[in-house]
């Protein structure tokens, strides 16, 4: 399962080409628009192959980029979510507030039509197909889906966000389930609607839904999410093989993830390359050992292409790449090591933590060193609960 040209490719050298195209004045005019000169920097952003701080410094010393630029500001949608993530911790798994019904007048499976994207409403089959050929969606067509699915069809976000959470290649937990819940309502003032009309406005025309189930005024929308309409009607019944389900819970075999074990890493400066920090190079490491926490994939199970895309970005990097059911095993094959390092993450929080415990277990072990990242925004105490009031209380660092 080769990463090909639907997929952007896994390289620090495409991450700058990326970088490098960036038009912020096309971007402010255009980005709600589906055709728009959107960046398509995600998938480097999500797996820390680039951060906030390398694209505002790329664009700004070629362009000028006050602060209130529509690019900035969306790259503090992503800080404020990470923010909002490192306070609420397993929190974002639970609805912030209460949402426009009860969490029980919410489906809890993901209904088949929408899985396979034949709802029979044309933007939504599109939006679908278009995340499982490409793993990524534009912002809009996300929002478009997230309410389609939560509020039209009425099933729970958090349904919502794991399904489409393992189909992305950027998926990024902060990021993802907080836009969710933002759509439901539930980390929002008010719940997020969209209709026919807006679609036309935005989308290309093979997306366009007039006359289909969406095509509703606004006050109908409210009525829907507020539980005064029925839900809209599902699809057809797809066939059995309509959505080939390629999501794991761990690497494919032929990438030949190992288990941890000790290769001649005495006296070596180890650098823990993860998941979501692939570019974030030590450079007092003398050698770099990719990781993946078994834990945390089988609670968040991933599309097989995404394990292939990461394992491509690593490779240049590592001298081995070892999957990780036991942390003890980790530090065990890590204890004659002279210093071990890491980039902090919130997907790695837990692991973090439990990694530095494990060594501790080893006498004469090293430490493990936290490494964090260059922010782009100054920290927020305490937690924000809105975008607004974040914006207005950080500033560039
Ligand atoms: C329901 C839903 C789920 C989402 N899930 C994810 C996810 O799992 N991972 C993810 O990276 N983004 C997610 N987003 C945010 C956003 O849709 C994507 O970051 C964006 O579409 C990526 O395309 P781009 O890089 O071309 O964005 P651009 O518009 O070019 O923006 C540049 C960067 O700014 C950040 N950004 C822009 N808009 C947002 C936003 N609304 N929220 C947070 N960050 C933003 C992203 O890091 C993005 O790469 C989600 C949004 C919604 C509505």
């Amino acid at each position: 399962m080769p990463t090909d040209n639907t997929w952007p490719n896994p390289s620090r050298e495409a991450a700058e080409a990326t970088l490098a195209a960036i038009n912020p004045s096309a971007y402010a005019r255009t980005r709600n628009h589906l055709s728009g000169a959107v960046t398509g920097l995600s998938p480097y952003l999500t797996h820390g192959m680039i951060t906030l701080a390398d694209v505002y410094h790329h664009v700004a010393a070629r362009h000028t980029l006050p602060r209130e630029h529509s690019l900035v500001r969306e790259l503090g949608w992503r800080a404020f979510f990470a923010h909002a993530w490192a306070h609420l911790q397993d929190g974002i798994h639970q609805s912030q507030r209460p949402g426009p019904l009860p969490e029980a007048a919410y489906a809890t499976t993901m209904p088949a039509d929408i899985a396979a994207g034949c709802t029979g409403v044309t933007a939504i089959d599109h939006a679908v197909h278009t995340l499982h050929t490409t793993g990524l969606l534009h912002n809009h067509a996300r929002l478009w889906l997230a309410s389609y699915v939560v509020h039209g069809r009425r099933v729970h976000w958090h349904t919502g966000a794991r399904w489409m959470h393992s189909l992305l290649l950027d998926g990024d937990l902060a990021s993802n389930h907080l836009s969710w819940q933002w759509v439901a309502g539930t980390f929002s003032s008010k719940p997020y609607v969209f209709n026919a009309d807006n679609v036309a406005q935005f989308a290309p025309p093979a997306w366009h839904s007039r006359g289909s189930a969406i095509d509703l005024s606004y006050p109908d929308w409210q009525q829907l999410a507020t539980g005064q309409r029925p839900a809209l009607p599902c699809g057809p019944t797809p066939a059995a093989n309509a959505t080939p389900d390629h999501v794991v819970t761990q690497p494919p075999p032929e990438l030949n993830w190992q288990a941890p074990s000790a290769p001649p890493l005495r006296g070596q400066r180890v650098q823990l390359l993860h998941p979501w920090a692939v570019g974030q190079l030590d450079p007092h490491a003398s050698c770099r050992i990719g990781v993946a926490m078994a834990a945390w994939h089988h609670a968040h199970p991933w599309h097989a292409r995404r394990w292939h895309w990461i394992h491509h970005a690593m490779q240049p990097h590592t001298t081995a790449c070892w999957w990780v059911p036991h942390v003890a095993d980790l530090a065990q094959a890590l204890a004659q090591a002279s210093e071990v390092s890491v980039v902090a993450n919130g997907h790695m929080r837990a692991a973090i933590t439990a990694i530095r415990q494990a060594l501790l277990a080893h006498a004469g072990a090293p430490r493990l060193r936290v490494i964090e990242p260059p922010a782009l925004f100054a920290p927020v105490q305490p937690m924000a609960r809105s975008f607004s009031a974040w914006w207005r209380r950080t500033q560039l660092a």
